[in-house]
């Protein structure tokens, strides 16, 4: 089977008289070059209206899929640094390429990141592709998804993984789009169906009550993105070998949006990285109570936490919120306080490597997840530990 597909080539002059020829307005003229978005449905006007035969119209074979093969991570970093989440990425994709015996690939794309290929090597890839430009600083969604989807073109991988990060978010769906594949989003858990060979993607669903797994049979990749802080990441090996492939950016690349200057949030917080988390819940009764774990956290070094009722009543900020529609944690200590415990927060902290609940109510359900659990009022639990941990210190 084949299909058709318009493409611009370096002979254009960007005279924009393909512009004003296509009854589908689905070609601009972008610093000197046309473009031609998704919306082309190949009726070769603009071919006809070309002053300079700049446009042609090319045949192609359409893959199978079983010309795919081998596992593709998108390497997301911020001014040239690697995001956490694609280490936890390459620790599962090494699982999958390795038990469906195929290569584990990574793509790099933006300014000054050549030096983070070895680094992806490390960390379990065969091979790195890198798209290194300066026009590629900061993120934007038309540049960045042209160059993942021309990559997936060119290496062709079965399984496609990106972060479930604000960036990842973005980019996973316009990728998903362009190349007419499904998209899992937000999944917790990617395994290999030993039978069929494909990717079993489980997310939750139904608000969080129950677990979906979602298989993607008819196209390729297999495209999925992985929340932060759910898989373990993948150990490094200096000794690794791989390929670093240089690629150069294609040169009618689409880009709708100026960056005009960035301002940088200031996260006085941040609970997704904390190795310690003081949570509150609906049992604090007011914003009040989130001084007390305020006071609590100060101590002993942790970052506050909250269930989302408390952020929908305004006692405290979005940012806070851990669970299923707020940042899942993986703490080494997790103190729930007035937290029940229902499924959409578990969603969100049950792999914390240890679990302390203080709740009134000794069947709370957080109580079933918890390694240690205080039954009573928070309010008399937490200062009296708070006293006792001020008194520990002045005897140490
Ligand atoms: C689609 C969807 C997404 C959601 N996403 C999230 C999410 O991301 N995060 C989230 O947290 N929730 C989320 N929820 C809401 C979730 O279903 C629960 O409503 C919520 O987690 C309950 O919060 P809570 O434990 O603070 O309150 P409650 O369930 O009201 O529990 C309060 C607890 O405090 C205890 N308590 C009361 N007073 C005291 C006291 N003085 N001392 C000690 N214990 C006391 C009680 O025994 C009780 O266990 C979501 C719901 C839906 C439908």
């Amino acid at each position: 089977m084949s299909e058709k597909s318009v493409t611009i080539t370096d002979a254009c002059i960007g005279c924009g008289e393909c512009t004003k020829a296509c009854p589908f307005g689905s070609i601009t003229v972008v610093d000197g070059l046309a473009v031609v978005s998704d919306d082309c449905r190949v009726c070769g006007v603009c071919v006809d209206a070309c002053p300079v035969d700049a446009i042609k119209i090319k045949e192609f074979e359409i893959s199978t899929l079983s010309d795919f093969k081998g596992v593709l991570v998108y390497a997301e970093q911020h001014e040239g640094k690697i995001h956490p989440v694609v280490y936890e990425l390459l620790g599962k994709g090494r699982e999958l390429a390795d038990q469906l015996g195929e290569e584990l690939y990574t793509v790099l794309i933006g300014n000054n990141i050549g030096k983070q290929g070895d680094q992806l090597i490390s960390r379990g890839a065969d091979r790195v592709y890198i798209y290194e430009d300066s026009s590629l600083s900061s993120f934007r969604d038309d540049p960045y998804t042209q160059i993942l989807a021309e990559c997936v073109q060119e290496c062709r991988p079965s399984i496609l993984l990106i972060g479930a990060t604000g960036l990842g978010r973005a980019l996973g769906p316009r990728v998903a789009a362009r190349l007419k594949t499904g998209l899992t989003a937000d999944c917790t858990g990617l395994e290999i169906d030993p039978e069929t060979n494909l990717l079993l993607q489980t997310r939750p669903a139904y608000g969080g009550n129950i677990m979906a797994t979602i298989i993607t049979p008819n196209s390729r990749p297999q495209m999925a993105t992985v929340r932060y802080k759910v898989m373990n990441e993948a150990k490094i090996d200096e000794k690794r070998n791989g390929v670093i492939i240089n690629r150069s950016i294609p040169k009618s690349l689409q880009d709708r949006v100026k960056v005009l200057g960035f301002e940088p949030i200031k996260e006085e917080i941040n609970i997704t990285d904390a190795d310690i988390i003081v949570a509150g819940g609906k049992g604090l009764n007011d914003a009040n109570g989130f001084k007390l774990l305020e006071e609590l956290a100060k101590e002993i070094g942790a970052a506050v936490g909250a269930s989302r009722p408390t952020v929908d009543e305004g006692w405290i900020t979005y940012r806070h919120q851990v669970g299923l529609s707020g940042k899942t944690v993986r703490p080494k200590l997790y103190i729930a306080c007035g937290i029940s415990g229902v499924v959409q927060h578990l969603a969100g902290m049950k792999t914390s490597d240890i679990i302390i609940s203080i709740n009134k109510d000794k069947e709370a359900p957080i109580c079933s997840v918890s390694t240690i659990t205080a039954i009573g009022d928070l309010y008399e639990v937490i200062p009296r530990l708070i006293e006792k941990i001020k008194t520990h210190k002045k005897n140490q």
